[in-house]
């Protein structure tokens, strides 16, 4: 697939999914824009890699999200945008009546209110350039629901909601918008909750992966970073044009049931 031309901005991408989806848009021939809301070499460093790697032109752009100026001021300092994908996020896990009001604040604002902030000045940018791609990482909880997780399943029910309202206001434009439901995807943070279940439960890595923290995904596997990253690029492709206001679920059958 050729991307060549086209500037990806992945919010929340200097580590998991975000990278990893930014690495195959890069491999894809995008020039890329990294974001996250530190700003050091390390983050600078990965924009670096990329565009020595894939012979492309990327840049980090520090924005916390949390803040909706910031989120309007990460789009319009890339200056141009072909591909939006709205990935950054945070989880936080506490009964509705124990739940601290500034996590719920804080999870609306970084994985809702700020898709909300990127698309109102991204869109415009593509109807502009005539072509545009958004794709929005939502969760298997954007479709499903678990206790204790009030924040974050109402924020991605809310992302896949959203979604659809842009895909309908950009249906004659020649933009598609789209949100990737995954399950569980092997991160740097979910590998670091092995060793804890692990103990937890008395369980060997195996065991304790596919009973507790697989217990849900019927594959019993983790997706990977480049799995959603290769998702991103399908919906990138001319094949998928008129895939819109969408979920498309890779959580190895989860919401199936
Ligand atoms: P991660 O912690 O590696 O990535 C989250 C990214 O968001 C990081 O780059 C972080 O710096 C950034 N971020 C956090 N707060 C921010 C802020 N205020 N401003 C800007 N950036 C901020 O975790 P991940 O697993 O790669 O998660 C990426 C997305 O995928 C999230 O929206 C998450 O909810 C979703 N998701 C993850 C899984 C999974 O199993 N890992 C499954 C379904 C959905």
């Amino acid at each position: 697939m050729e991307l060549k031309g086209k500037t990806a901005i992945v919010t929340g991408s200097n580590s998991g999914i975000g990278l990893g989806v930014a690495t195959e848009l890069a491999r894809a021939g995008a020039d890329i824009v990294l974001n996250s809301f530190t700003e050091r070499d390390e983050d600078h460093k990965l924009a670096d890699d990329l565009a020595r790697e894939h012979g492309v032109e990327a840049r980090y752009i520090k924005a916390d999200l949390s803040k909706g100026d910031e989120a309007r001021a990460l789009i319009e300092r890339a200056g141009r945008c072909d591909i939006l994908m709205n990935n950054a996020g945070i989880q936080h896990v506490a009964g509705i009546e124990d739940f601290p009001t500034e996590k719920w604040d804080a999870i609306i604002a970084i994985m809702l209110s700020s898709a909300f902030h990127t698309m109102a000045v991204a869109v415009p940018m593509m109807r502009e350039a005539g072509w545009g791609r958004i794709i929005n990482l939502a969760s298997a909880h954007g479709l499903r629901a678990s206790p204790y997780k009030s924040a974050y399943v109402a924020a991605k029910h809310g992302v896949v909601g959203l979604t659809k309202v842009v895909a309908l206001e950009t249906a004659e434009d020649p933009i598609t918008a789209n949100a990737i439901c995954p399950g569980y995807v092997m991160t740097p943070l979910v590998e670091s909750q092995i060793p804890d279940t692990m103990e937890k439960y008395g369980m060997d890595r195996d065991t304790a992966i596919k009973e507790v923290i697989l217990a849900r995904q019927p594959s019993k596997d983790f997706a990977t970073v480049e799995q959603i990253g290769g998702v991103a690029a399908f919906l990138c492709s001319d094949a998928a044009q008129q895939i819109t206001g969408t979920t498309l679920s890779v959580d190895g059958g989860w919401t199936a049931r």
